[in-house]
Protein backbone atom coordinates (compact mmCIF):
# COMPACT_ATOMS: atom_id res chain seq x y z
CA UNK A 1 0.00 0.00 0.00
CA UNK A 2 1.12 3.61 -0.52
CA UNK A 3 1.80 5.05 3.24
CA UNK A 4 2.70 9.15 3.59
CA UNK A 5 4.22 9.29 7.66
CA UNK A 6 3.73 12.89 8.55
CA UNK A 7 6.53 13.85 11.42
CA UNK A 8 9.78 11.72 11.58
CA UNK A 9 10.50 11.14 15.41
CA UNK A 10 11.39 8.30 17.32
CA UNK A 11 7.26 7.45 16.43
CA UNK A 12 6.92 8.15 12.84
CA UNK A 13 10.29 7.00 11.45
CA UNK A 14 10.22 3.58 13.04
CA UNK A 15 6.63 3.81 11.96
CA UNK A 16 7.49 4.58 8.17
CA UNK A 17 11.10 2.28 8.15
CA UNK A 18 8.71 -1.07 8.93
CA UNK A 19 5.77 -0.37 7.10
CA UNK A 20 8.63 -0.21 4.20
CA UNK A 21 10.35 -3.09 5.59
CA UNK A 22 6.81 -5.04 5.06
CA UNK A 23 6.61 -3.95 1.72
CA UNK A 24 4.67 -1.04 1.84
CA UNK A 25 5.59 2.40 -0.16
CA UNK A 26 6.31 5.04 2.12
CA UNK A 27 6.83 8.72 1.77
CA UNK A 28 8.33 10.48 4.97
CA UNK A 29 7.57 13.84 5.66
CA UNK A 30 9.14 16.36 8.12
CA UNK A 31 9.27 19.79 8.08
CA UNK A 32 12.76 19.70 9.50
CA UNK A 33 14.94 20.11 6.36
CA UNK A 34 18.20 19.12 8.22
CA UNK A 35 16.59 15.75 9.23
CA UNK A 36 14.93 14.76 5.74
CA UNK A 37 18.98 16.02 4.49
CA UNK A 38 20.33 13.64 6.91
CA UNK A 39 17.44 10.74 6.11
CA UNK A 40 17.76 11.00 2.61
CA UNK A 41 21.42 10.26 3.07
CA UNK A 42 20.42 6.83 4.37
CA UNK A 43 21.53 8.67 8.37
CA UNK A 44 19.35 8.31 11.25
CA UNK A 45 18.68 11.41 12.90
CA UNK A 46 17.88 9.60 16.43
CA UNK A 47 19.66 5.99 17.91
CA UNK A 48 17.60 3.43 17.83
CA UNK A 49 18.80 -0.31 17.79
CA UNK A 50 18.39 -1.88 14.53
CA UNK A 51 16.89 1.13 12.98
CA UNK A 52 19.58 2.46 10.46
CA UNK A 53 19.85 -0.95 8.92
CA UNK A 54 16.04 -1.05 8.28
CA UNK A 55 16.23 2.46 6.90
CA UNK A 56 19.06 1.73 4.55
CA UNK A 57 17.98 -1.65 2.86
CA UNK A 58 14.32 0.13 2.05
CA UNK A 59 16.11 3.23 0.55
CA UNK A 60 18.45 0.39 -1.45
CA UNK A 61 15.05 -1.22 -2.26
CA UNK A 62 13.15 1.75 -3.40
CA UNK A 63 10.50 1.40 -0.94
CA UNK A 64 11.12 4.65 1.44
CA UNK A 65 11.37 8.17 0.30
CA UNK A 66 11.93 11.40 2.84
CA UNK A 67 10.68 14.58 2.01
CA UNK A 68 9.95 18.01 3.32
CA UNK A 69 7.39 18.23 0.80
CA UNK A 70 3.62 17.88 2.62
CA UNK A 71 1.54 18.12 -0.71
CA UNK A 72 4.00 15.58 -2.49
CA UNK A 73 2.71 12.88 0.59
CA UNK A 74 -0.60 13.36 0.63
CA UNK A 75 -1.08 12.78 -3.22
CA UNK A 76 1.02 9.36 -2.66
CA UNK A 77 -0.75 8.04 0.22
CA UNK A 78 -3.85 5.95 1.22
CA UNK A 79 -2.78 5.78 4.34
CA UNK A 80 -1.62 9.14 6.22
CA UNK A 81 -0.43 8.96 9.60
CA UNK A 82 0.16 11.92 11.25
CA UNK A 83 3.29 11.55 13.77
CA UNK A 84 4.35 14.62 15.44
CA UNK A 85 5.35 16.17 19.06
CA UNK A 86 2.45 16.03 21.57
CA UNK A 87 4.51 17.89 23.99
CA UNK A 88 2.86 19.02 27.34
CA UNK A 89 2.29 22.93 27.97
CA UNK A 90 3.02 24.35 31.33
CA UNK A 91 -1.25 23.17 32.46
CA UNK A 92 -0.34 19.66 31.52
CA UNK A 93 -2.62 19.56 28.07
CA UNK A 94 -0.97 18.21 25.64
CA UNK A 95 0.22 20.88 23.00
CA UNK A 96 -1.23 19.92 19.52
CA UNK A 97 -0.53 22.93 17.24
CA UNK A 98 2.06 20.41 15.26
CA UNK A 99 -1.08 18.33 14.83
CA UNK A 100 -3.58 20.70 13.77
CA UNK A 101 -0.89 21.83 11.14
CA UNK A 102 -0.44 19.00 10.15
CA UNK A 103 -4.08 18.41 9.49
CA UNK A 104 -4.84 21.51 8.02
CA UNK A 105 -1.87 21.42 5.50
CA UNK A 106 -3.38 17.47 4.54
CA UNK A 107 -6.66 18.87 4.04
CA UNK A 108 -5.08 22.04 1.45
CA UNK A 109 -3.68 19.07 -0.02
CA UNK A 110 -6.50 16.33 -0.14
CA UNK A 111 -6.75 14.95 -4.09
CA UNK A 112 -9.39 12.82 -5.81
CA UNK A 113 -8.93 8.77 -3.81
CA UNK A 114 -10.05 8.00 -0.87
CA UNK A 115 -7.93 8.32 2.42
CA UNK A 116 -7.10 7.07 5.75
CA UNK A 117 -5.83 9.80 7.98
CA UNK A 118 -4.18 8.08 10.96
CA UNK A 119 -3.64 9.66 14.40
CA UNK A 120 -0.35 7.95 15.41
CA UNK A 121 0.55 10.91 18.06
CA UNK A 122 -0.60 10.67 21.12
CA UNK A 123 -3.43 12.79 21.42
CA UNK A 124 -5.91 14.06 23.77
CA UNK A 125 -9.56 12.28 23.71
CA UNK A 126 -11.62 13.73 21.22
CA UNK A 127 -9.10 14.15 18.72
CA UNK A 128 -10.59 11.80 16.60
CA UNK A 129 -12.98 14.20 15.51
CA UNK A 130 -11.28 17.45 16.41
CA UNK A 131 -9.07 16.43 13.08
CA UNK A 132 -12.11 15.71 10.81
CA UNK A 133 -12.89 19.26 11.50
CA UNK A 134 -9.34 20.44 10.39
CA UNK A 135 -8.54 18.81 7.57
CA UNK A 136 -12.49 20.28 6.63
CA UNK A 137 -11.32 23.47 7.25
CA UNK A 138 -8.21 22.56 5.36
CA UNK A 139 -10.11 21.88 2.29
CA UNK A 140 -12.84 25.15 2.91
CA UNK A 141 -9.56 27.48 2.83
CA UNK A 142 -8.53 25.82 -0.16
CA UNK A 143 -11.33 26.18 -1.44
CA UNK A 144 -11.75 29.94 -1.02
CA UNK A 145 -8.30 30.17 -3.01
CA UNK A 146 -10.24 28.82 -6.20
CA UNK A 147 -11.75 30.73 -9.12
CA UNK A 148 -14.06 29.30 -12.03
CA UNK A 149 -11.89 28.74 -15.10
CA UNK A 150 -11.78 27.85 -18.32
CA UNK A 151 -15.83 27.08 -17.63
CA UNK A 152 -14.94 24.37 -14.86
CA UNK A 153 -17.05 25.61 -12.11
CA UNK A 154 -14.87 25.40 -8.19
CA UNK A 155 -16.90 22.79 -7.34
CA UNK A 156 -15.84 20.36 -10.18
CA UNK A 157 -12.36 21.51 -9.15
CA UNK A 158 -13.00 20.46 -5.94
CA UNK A 159 -15.46 18.05 -5.47
CA UNK A 160 -17.09 17.19 -1.84
CA UNK A 161 -14.09 15.46 -0.18
CA UNK A 162 -16.55 14.68 3.22
CA UNK A 163 -16.94 11.25 2.00
CA UNK A 164 -13.17 10.97 0.81
CA UNK A 165 -11.43 10.37 4.12
CA UNK A 166 -11.85 8.83 7.65
CA UNK A 167 -9.63 9.56 10.62
CA UNK A 168 -8.58 6.49 12.43
CA UNK A 169 -6.89 6.41 15.94
CA UNK A 170 -4.19 4.33 16.20
CA UNK A 171 -1.92 4.44 19.45
CA UNK A 172 1.43 3.56 19.36
CA UNK A 173 3.11 1.78 22.42
CA UNK A 174 6.80 1.11 20.82
CA UNK A 175 9.36 1.32 24.04
CA UNK A 176 12.56 4.39 22.93
CA UNK A 177 15.22 1.72 22.73
CA UNK A 178 13.81 -1.34 21.27
CA UNK A 179 11.09 0.12 18.99
CA UNK A 180 11.88 -1.32 15.54
CA UNK A 181 11.75 -5.07 17.85
CA UNK A 182 8.38 -3.62 19.29
CA UNK A 183 7.00 -2.57 15.72
CA UNK A 184 7.54 -6.07 14.81
CA UNK A 185 6.44 -7.80 17.86
CA UNK A 186 3.49 -6.06 19.33
CA UNK A 187 1.67 -6.95 21.94
CA UNK A 188 -1.85 -5.47 20.34
CA UNK A 189 -2.57 -2.99 17.99
CA UNK A 190 -5.43 -0.63 18.59
CA UNK A 191 -7.76 0.66 15.89
CA UNK A 192 -10.04 3.42 17.07
CA UNK A 193 -12.86 5.05 14.03
CA UNK A 194 -16.51 5.13 13.05
CA UNK A 195 -15.76 3.89 9.96
CA UNK A 196 -15.59 -0.31 9.02
CA UNK A 197 -13.79 0.84 5.69
CA UNK A 198 -10.82 2.79 7.26
CA UNK A 199 -10.46 0.28 10.40
CA UNK A 200 -10.59 -2.31 7.38
CA UNK A 201 -7.65 -0.29 5.58
CA UNK A 202 -5.73 -0.40 8.47
CA UNK A 203 -6.00 -4.27 8.95
CA UNK A 204 -4.78 -4.75 5.39
CA UNK A 205 -1.87 -2.34 6.33
CA UNK A 206 -0.55 -4.54 9.43
CA UNK A 207 -1.73 -7.70 8.41
CA UNK A 208 2.08 -9.01 7.68
CA UNK A 209 2.82 -7.58 11.70
CA UNK A 210 -0.46 -9.38 12.48
CA UNK A 211 0.81 -12.60 10.82
CA UNK A 212 3.88 -12.30 12.56
CA UNK A 213 5.50 -12.71 9.03
CA UNK A 214 8.59 -10.16 10.86
CA UNK A 215 8.24 -11.07 14.19
CA UNK A 216 10.79 -13.18 16.23
CA UNK A 217 8.58 -16.18 17.38
CA UNK A 218 7.13 -16.92 14.01
CA UNK A 219 5.36 -19.29 15.92
CA UNK A 220 3.14 -16.95 18.47
CA UNK A 221 -0.45 -16.50 17.40
CA UNK A 222 -1.63 -13.64 15.47
CA UNK A 223 -1.59 -10.19 17.28
CA UNK A 224 -4.30 -9.24 18.80
CA UNK A 225 -6.43 -6.31 17.11
CA UNK A 226 -8.64 -4.26 19.09
CA UNK A 227 -11.33 -2.21 17.09
CA UNK A 228 -12.90 0.25 19.10
CA UNK A 229 -14.63 4.06 18.82
CA UNK A 230 -12.09 6.68 18.39
CA UNK A 231 -12.50 7.87 22.41
CA UNK A 232 -12.00 4.40 23.86
CA UNK A 233 -8.59 3.89 21.17
CA UNK A 234 -7.48 7.84 22.52
CA UNK A 235 -8.18 6.39 26.39
CA UNK A 236 -6.33 3.49 26.12
CA UNK A 237 -2.93 5.06 25.29
CA UNK A 238 -3.32 7.01 28.37
CA UNK A 239 -4.35 4.61 30.57
CA UNK A 240 -2.01 2.26 29.71
CA UNK A 241 0.89 5.05 30.25
CA UNK A 242 -0.90 6.16 33.45
CA UNK A 243 -1.02 2.32 34.85
CA UNK A 244 3.17 1.67 33.79
CA UNK A 245 3.77 4.88 35.25
CA UNK A 246 1.80 4.20 38.76
CA UNK A 247 3.38 0.87 39.06
CA UNK A 248 6.49 2.74 39.09
CA UNK A 249 5.68 5.05 41.61
CA UNK A 250 3.68 2.48 43.52
CA UNK A 251 7.08 0.24 44.00
CA UNK A 252 9.19 3.25 44.58
CA UNK A 253 6.72 4.03 47.38
CA UNK A 254 7.15 -0.01 48.72
CA UNK A 255 11.01 1.02 48.20
CA UNK A 256 11.21 3.85 50.45
CA UNK A 257 9.19 1.87 53.38
CA UNK A 258 11.89 -0.78 52.75
CA UNK A 259 14.06 1.88 53.33
CA UNK A 260 13.07 2.65 56.60
CA UNK A 261 12.13 -1.21 58.00
CA UNK A 262 15.01 -2.97 56.74
CA UNK A 263 13.45 -5.01 53.78
CA UNK A 264 14.28 -5.45 50.61
CA UNK A 265 12.23 -3.77 47.56
CA UNK A 266 14.42 -6.29 44.75
CA UNK A 267 13.53 -9.41 47.00
CA UNK A 268 10.11 -7.59 47.71
CA UNK A 269 9.64 -7.05 44.00
CA UNK A 270 10.27 -10.99 43.24
CA UNK A 271 8.02 -11.93 45.69
CA UNK A 272 5.12 -10.16 44.57
CA UNK A 273 5.76 -10.58 40.39
CA UNK A 274 5.52 -13.73 41.10
CA UNK A 275 1.94 -13.28 41.53
CA UNK A 276 0.38 -13.68 38.01
CA UNK A 277 -2.16 -11.33 38.84
CA UNK A 278 0.62 -8.54 39.51
CA UNK A 279 3.49 -9.57 37.31
CA UNK A 280 7.25 -8.81 38.06
CA UNK A 281 7.34 -6.17 34.66
CA UNK A 282 7.85 -2.22 35.57
CA UNK A 283 8.01 -3.41 39.77
CA UNK A 284 12.42 -2.03 39.73
CA UNK A 285 12.15 0.54 42.21
CA UNK A 286 14.79 3.64 41.65
CA UNK A 287 15.05 7.21 40.96
CA UNK A 288 12.12 7.23 39.42
CA UNK A 289 10.64 7.74 35.61
CA UNK A 290 10.62 10.03 33.11
CA UNK A 291 11.18 10.66 29.47
CA UNK A 292 9.05 12.03 26.83
CA UNK A 293 5.91 9.98 27.67
CA UNK A 294 5.29 9.23 30.95
CA UNK A 295 5.29 12.52 32.39
CA UNK A 296 3.40 14.16 29.92
CA UNK A 297 0.59 11.87 29.48
CA UNK A 298 0.50 11.51 32.86
CA UNK A 299 -0.29 14.79 33.12
CA UNK A 300 -2.98 15.28 30.36
CA UNK A 301 -4.87 12.64 31.59
CA UNK A 302 -5.30 14.58 35.14
CA UNK A 303 -5.43 17.55 32.66
CA UNK A 304 -8.86 15.79 30.87
CA UNK A 305 -10.50 14.25 33.51
CA UNK A 306 -10.21 17.70 35.52
CA UNK A 307 -11.66 19.70 32.08
CA UNK A 308 -15.19 16.74 32.76
CA UNK A 309 -15.04 17.70 36.27
CA UNK A 310 -13.18 14.83 38.02
CA UNK A 311 -10.16 15.16 40.13
CA UNK A 312 -7.89 11.93 39.54
CA UNK A 313 -6.53 11.71 42.92
CA UNK A 314 -4.60 8.50 42.26
CA UNK A 315 -2.83 9.37 39.17
CA UNK A 316 -1.94 13.42 41.12
CA UNK A 317 -0.63 10.92 44.09
CA UNK A 318 1.55 8.85 41.35
CA UNK A 319 3.16 11.95 39.89
CA UNK A 320 3.91 13.43 43.33
CA UNK A 321 5.50 10.19 44.39
CA UNK A 322 7.20 10.16 41.40
CA UNK A 323 8.64 13.74 41.67
CA UNK A 324 9.86 13.42 44.86
CA UNK A 325 11.92 10.07 43.97
CA UNK A 326 13.23 12.12 41.71
CA UNK A 327 15.32 13.59 44.42
CA UNK A 328 15.97 10.54 45.78
CA UNK A 329 19.49 9.80 44.79
CA UNK A 330 20.69 13.66 46.33
CA UNK A 331 18.89 12.69 49.65
CA UNK A 332 20.98 10.02 49.41
CA UNK A 333 24.18 11.96 48.60
CA UNK A 334 23.79 14.09 51.38
CA UNK A 335 23.00 11.19 53.73
CA UNK A 336 26.60 9.57 52.90
CA UNK A 337 28.49 12.89 51.70
CA UNK A 338 26.60 15.76 54.44
CA UNK A 339 27.78 18.81 52.96
CA UNK A 340 27.74 18.94 49.07
CA UNK A 341 28.92 21.85 48.38
CA UNK A 342 32.52 21.60 46.76
CA UNK A 343 32.14 17.89 46.23
CA UNK A 344 32.32 16.39 42.91
CA UNK A 345 29.49 13.78 41.77
CA UNK A 346 29.90 11.65 38.67
CA UNK A 347 26.58 10.28 36.87
CA UNK A 348 26.64 7.06 35.20
CA UNK A 349 23.91 7.49 32.37
CA UNK A 350 22.39 10.70 31.90
CA UNK A 351 19.36 9.42 29.08
CA UNK A 352 15.94 8.91 30.90
CA UNK A 353 16.41 4.48 29.81
CA UNK A 354 19.45 2.72 28.51
CA UNK A 355 19.56 2.02 24.39
CA UNK A 356 18.29 5.66 23.57
CA UNK A 357 19.90 9.05 22.80
CA UNK A 358 16.38 10.49 24.19
CA UNK A 359 17.33 13.35 26.72
CA UNK A 360 13.34 14.68 27.14
CA UNK A 361 12.71 15.34 30.91
CA UNK A 362 15.60 12.61 31.87
CA UNK A 363 15.48 12.05 35.60
CA UNK A 364 19.68 12.86 35.33
CA UNK A 365 18.44 16.73 34.33
CA UNK A 366 16.98 17.27 37.74
CA UNK A 367 19.93 15.62 39.27
CA UNK A 368 22.67 17.88 37.83
CA UNK A 369 20.13 21.19 38.26
CA UNK A 370 19.72 20.20 41.75
CA UNK A 371 23.21 19.45 42.54
CA UNK A 372 24.56 22.53 41.01
CA UNK A 373 21.73 24.92 43.04
CA UNK A 374 23.65 23.02 46.15
CA UNK A 375 27.04 23.63 44.91
CA UNK A 376 28.23 20.55 43.71
CA UNK A 377 30.34 19.95 40.54
CA UNK A 378 28.81 17.52 38.03
CA UNK A 379 30.34 15.09 35.87
CA UNK A 380 28.18 12.64 33.56
CA UNK A 381 29.47 9.62 30.94
CA UNK A 382 26.71 8.33 29.00
CA UNK A 383 27.23 5.54 26.44
CA UNK A 384 25.39 7.32 23.62
CA UNK A 385 25.62 11.53 25.12
CA UNK A 386 29.53 10.95 25.49
CA UNK A 387 29.96 10.47 21.90
CA UNK A 388 27.28 12.38 20.10
CA UNK A 389 26.83 16.21 19.38
CA UNK A 390 23.67 15.94 21.90
CA UNK A 391 26.66 17.01 25.03
CA UNK A 392 26.73 20.41 23.37
CA UNK A 393 22.91 21.17 24.48
CA UNK A 394 23.80 20.30 28.13
CA UNK A 395 24.66 22.94 30.74
CA UNK A 396 25.59 22.09 34.65
CA UNK A 397 27.69 19.01 33.60
CA UNK A 398 30.86 17.72 32.41
CA UNK A 399 30.70 15.18 29.91
CA UNK A 400 33.60 13.02 30.22
CA UNK A 401 34.22 10.60 27.35
CA UNK A 402 34.57 7.47 29.51
CA UNK A 403 33.60 5.95 33.45
CA UNK A 404 37.25 5.83 34.23
CA UNK A 405 37.47 9.15 33.50
CA UNK A 406 34.52 10.06 35.07
CA UNK A 407 35.31 8.23 38.18
CA UNK A 408 38.66 10.62 38.91
CA UNK A 409 38.44 12.90 41.50
CA UNK A 410 34.90 12.12 42.30
CA UNK A 411 33.38 12.41 45.72
CA UNK A 412 30.53 9.93 45.32
CA UNK A 413 29.03 8.20 41.69
CA UNK A 414 25.36 7.75 41.06
CA UNK A 415 24.18 5.50 38.37
CA UNK A 416 21.56 6.80 36.40
CA UNK A 417 20.50 5.14 33.47
CA UNK A 418 20.44 0.95 33.40
CA UNK A 419 22.86 0.74 30.37
CA UNK A 420 24.13 -2.89 30.14
CA UNK A 421 27.86 -1.55 29.64
CA UNK A 422 27.51 -0.50 33.30
CA UNK A 423 27.54 -4.18 34.75
CA UNK A 424 31.14 -4.74 33.80
CA UNK A 425 33.19 -1.53 34.32
CA UNK A 426 36.29 -1.76 36.04
CA UNK A 427 34.60 -1.14 39.35
CA UNK A 428 37.80 -1.66 41.47
CA UNK A 429 40.25 0.81 39.37
CA UNK A 430 36.92 2.96 39.43
CA UNK A 431 36.90 3.17 43.13
CA UNK A 432 40.76 4.13 43.44
CA UNK A 433 40.40 7.05 41.49
CA UNK A 434 37.67 8.58 43.62
CA UNK A 435 37.81 10.61 46.54
CA UNK A 436 35.38 8.94 47.87
CA UNK A 437 34.46 5.22 46.54
CA UNK A 438 30.67 5.90 47.22
CA UNK A 439 28.27 5.04 44.46
CA UNK A 440 24.69 5.43 44.95
CA UNK A 441 22.55 2.97 42.52
CA UNK A 442 19.63 4.65 41.17
CA UNK A 443 18.32 1.68 39.31
CA UNK A 444 19.63 -1.58 41.78
CA UNK A 445 21.27 -2.60 39.01
CA UNK A 446 24.67 -3.27 40.20
CA UNK A 447 25.28 -6.19 42.72
CA UNK A 448 25.96 -4.74 45.69
CA UNK A 449 28.20 -7.51 47.15
CA UNK A 450 30.96 -7.21 44.13
CA UNK A 451 30.52 -3.02 44.28
CA UNK A 452 31.49 -3.82 48.32
CA UNK A 453 34.50 -6.33 46.72
CA UNK A 454 35.56 -3.60 44.49
CA UNK A 455 35.90 -0.96 46.93
CA UNK A 456 32.53 0.74 47.29
CA UNK A 457 30.50 1.81 49.67
CA UNK A 458 27.16 0.69 48.21
CA UNK A 459 23.72 2.52 48.41
CA UNK A 460 20.88 1.09 46.59
CA UNK A 461 17.08 2.34 46.59
CA UNK A 462 15.00 0.26 49.06
CA UNK A 463 17.68 -2.56 49.44
P1 LIG B 1 9.54 13.67 18.05
O1 LIG B 1 9.57 15.01 18.68
O2 LIG B 1 10.72 12.76 18.16
O3 LIG B 1 9.22 13.84 16.50
C1 LIG B 1 8.26 14.69 15.96
C2 LIG B 1 8.67 15.02 14.53
O4 LIG B 1 7.61 15.75 13.91
C3 LIG B 1 9.92 15.88 14.43
O5 LIG B 1 10.84 15.29 13.54
C4 LIG B 1 9.41 17.23 13.89
O6 LIG B 1 10.35 17.88 13.06
C5 LIG B 1 8.20 16.75 13.09
N1 LIG B 1 7.20 17.78 12.83
C6 LIG B 1 6.67 18.71 13.68
N2 LIG B 1 5.77 19.47 13.04
C7 LIG B 1 5.71 19.04 11.77
C8 LIG B 1 4.97 19.43 10.62
N3 LIG B 1 4.09 20.44 10.66
N4 LIG B 1 5.17 18.76 9.47
C9 LIG B 1 6.05 17.74 9.40
N5 LIG B 1 6.78 17.32 10.44
C10 LIG B 1 6.62 17.97 11.62
O7 LIG B 1 8.24 12.95 18.64
P2 LIG B 1 8.04 11.41 18.98
O8 LIG B 1 8.77 11.05 20.23
O9 LIG B 1 8.25 10.59 17.76
O10 LIG B 1 6.49 11.43 19.35
C11 LIG B 1 5.50 11.63 18.37
C12 LIG B 1 4.15 11.31 18.99
O11 LIG B 1 4.08 9.94 19.32
C13 LIG B 1 3.87 12.08 20.28
O12 LIG B 1 2.51 12.40 20.32
C14 LIG B 1 4.20 11.07 21.34
O13 LIG B 1 3.49 11.30 22.53
C15 LIG B 1 3.78 9.78 20.71
N6 LIG B 1 4.50 8.61 21.21
C16 LIG B 1 5.83 8.67 21.42
C17 LIG B 1 6.51 7.54 21.87
C18 LIG B 1 8.00 7.59 22.14
O14 LIG B 1 8.50 6.65 22.75
N7 LIG B 1 8.72 8.61 21.72
C19 LIG B 1 5.81 6.34 22.08
C20 LIG B 1 4.45 6.30 21.82
C21 LIG B 1 3.80 7.45 21.40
Amino acid sequence: MRVCVIGTGYVGLVTGACLAHIGHDVICVDNNEEKVKLMKSGQSPIFEPGLSEIMQSAIHNGKIEFSTDLAAGVAHGEVLFIAVGTPPLPTGESDTRYVEAVARGIGANLNGGYKVIVNKSTVPIGSGDWVRMIVLDGIAERQKTLVPAGGVSVDEQLPDMTAQFDVVSNPEFLREGSAVYDTFNPDRIVLGGNSLRATGVMQELYSPIVERHYAADKSLPSVPVLVTDLSSAEMIKYAANAFLATKISFINEVANICDRVGADVTQVAKGIGLDSRIGNKFLQAGIGWGGSCFPKDVAALIHTADDYGYEAQLLKSAVSVNERQRLIALEKLQQVLKILKGKTVGLLGLTFKPDTDDLRDAPALNLIEQLNRLGAKVKAYDPIVSQTGLRHGLSGVLVETDAERLADGCDALVLVTEWQQFSHLDYAKMAKLMNHPVIIDGRNFLDPETMVRAGFQYVGVGR
